[in-house]
């Protein structure tokens, strides 16, 4: 029982089935203003209540001097 995962369990349940999900068509995050080149996302969630535990852009350097 000992995998060495980033998480370890469920901050909500406590639940250790962690699962990974991706976000991608529709769900693609597109950077502010720069329609075109968006990134997936990718989530990892607990397969017990659906808490999200993590979301990220596969490709965040695409988000790069899109705020100021
Ligand atoms: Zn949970």
């Amino acid at each position: 029982m000992e995998k060495s995962t980033k998480v370890a369990e469920c901050p909500k349940c406590g639940g250790k089935e962690l699962g990974k999900g991706k976000h991608t068509g529709y769900g693609v995050m597109y950077p502010d203003g720069k329609m075109g080149l968006g990134s997936d996302v990718e989530y990892v969630i607990c397969t017990d209540c659906g808490f999200i535990i993590e979301s990220y852009v596969k490709k965040p350097e695409k988000f790069k001097g899109t705020l100021f």
